[in-house]
């Protein structure tokens, strides 16, 4: 059968925007055809050029607005739009927050769940949040600079002020950035697979002020080190440790595996519901301290914990939930397919003299059914899945193992909706409104958390 689309490239079309996508997109509908128009907000009437058509939907672009929402940012920096640092950054915070509310709410009613949500729970100050910046370095026109790619490209924005990374991070990025430029050292060109420095990693603790800053080079070669570490060491505030690490392939994964202490710690510290992590340059780390201890407040919360339950978390990378649950547990077991995790994990335990948490390392999915085999009864199983979602043998080992609460803390709306249902067949509940928390303010990311019950 032939789909008849009816609008072709080029078109221009006059209409009001009905809905916004997961991605940020504006939404004009032909024909309940979907033109999808970056930048474009509900209720705002716009002309649009259509740029490219496909069988099930177009893009456009907009050419000028007839009418603006009330919920529009006046003059948002092009650049952040752009670049996908803060994609969400022409919608105002509240409208932003209710944005993250719908989704969800949008995605329940589509699979028919009668489920409430929760107004999203959101930050007093939304910007300079993160606690840790990527950014590339690249030479253009002339000189070293850098910034961030514009969305879907390779193409370098210069950019100084990133609006959503702690200002002391842009401040040594800054600082890096000069030094580089003051001795020459010659930036990484991804075409020619030349150059020396390719990218710059910083991280600062959100309470111990630690700041970390990693030289991802493309050889062991480092020009004009000691000068550059010197530099670094003076100016700088909290500097603790510099490290280099060699990333030699021509990827978009920024880090290699190779790592040198120029100077200092090899790692640096910070706190989370007051247990001490110790964060090195490969770790995962959550990039929003302060909603972190809120989601996972929320998490200890919702599983009602008060020192008697087994709890199980999956998924638990360095170990930050269990560890800020033992406190609340009678015993507490962790597993994570990250072997390097797992260490982490295990020696934050140990710093922490947390006695009560294990830690495996493993497959959920496997780990699970393991567990069940010897006869594990857990109260509470907590799943913090990637964005995938969970294995389906993960919930039949739920559904047999039977624990009392489940709470799955989501990153990704429309897995958790599936998996909720699921869960659902296998006996649970959902015993209070879902809980967005918005750990990526200014950006379309929709975190949340949702507890369920045996019925
Ligand atoms: N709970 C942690 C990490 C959550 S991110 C925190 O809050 O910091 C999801 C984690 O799941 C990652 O660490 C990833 O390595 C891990 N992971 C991915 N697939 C997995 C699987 N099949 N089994 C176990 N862990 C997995």
């Amino acid at each position: 059968m032939k789909v008849k689309i009816p609008v072709h490239k080029g078109e221009e079309l006059t209409d009001q925007i009905e809905d916004l996508t997961y991605q940020g997109n504006g939404v004009m509908k032909v024909d309940h055809y979907p033109i999808f128009i970056p930048e474009a907000l509900p209720e705002e009437k716009v002309t649009a050029k259509v740029t490219k058509v496909t069988t099930n939907f177009a893009w456009g672009q907009v050419l000028n607005w007839q009418s603006k929402s009330s919920d529009r940012v006046a003059d948002p920096d092009q650049r952040y739009l752009q670049t996908g640092i803060a994609p969400l950054g022409h919608l105002k915070y509240p409208a932003q927050l209710k944005f993250k509310q719908k989704l969800i709410q949008d995605l329940l009613q589509k699979a028919h769940l009668a489920v409430d949500v929760a107004p999203t729970m959101g930050m007093d100050k939304p910007f300079q949040y993160r606690n840790k910046a990527q950014v590339p370095v690249r030479f253009i026109r002339g000189q070293v600079e850098t910034g961030f790619y514009k969305r879907g490209s390779h193409e370098l924005v210069p950019i100084e002020n990133f609006y959503i990374q702690d200002p002391v991070i842009d401040e040594t990025i800054k600082i890096v950035r000069d030094l580089i430029r003051q001795y020459h050292i010659r930036a990484y060109d991804e075409a020619k697979q030349t150059g020396d420095l390719k990218s710059i990693m910083v991280r600062r603790g959100y309470y111990s002020h630690q700041v970390m800053v990693v030289l991802v080079t493309r050889t062991t070669k480092l020009p004009h080190q000691a000068e550059l570490v010197q530099g670094i060491v003076d100016q700088v505030p909290g500097i603790t440790s510099i490290i280099q690490n060699i990333n030699s392939k021509p990827t978009n994964v920024v880090l290699g595996r190779e790592n040198h202490t120029l100077w200092g710690a090899e790692t640096i510290h910070d706190q989370l519901l007051g247990i001490d992590f110790t964060i090195s340059p490969l770790s995962f780390y959550q990039v929003n301290p302060q909603q972190t201890e809120r989601l996972y407040q929320t998490a200890i919360d919702y599983a009602e914990l008060d020192g008697n339950q087994t709890v199980i978390d999956a998924y638990c990378g360095i170990g930050t939930i269990s560890l800020a649950v033992a406190k609340h547990a009678k015993k507490v077991y962790g597993v994570e397919i990250v072997e390097a995790a797992i260490q982490d994990a295990k020696l934050n335990a140990q710093h922490n003299q947390i006695a009560n948490a294990e830690f495996v390392v493993g497959k959920a999915e496997e780990q699970m059914a393991k567990w069940q085999a010897q006869g594990l009864k857990p109260d509470v199983l907590i799943v913090d899945p990637p964005r995938k979602g969970l294995d389906e043998r993960v919930i039949e080992a739920a559904g047999q193992m039977a624990p009392q609460k489940i709470v799955y803390i989501s990153c990704n709306p429309a897995t958790l909706v599936r998996d909720l249902q699921r869960f659902m067949d296998q006996g649970y509940q959902i015993t209070k409104p879902i809980q967005p928390v918005d750990q990526f303010p200014q950006t379309t990311h929709v975190e949340s958390i949702t507890v369920m019950s045996r019925s």
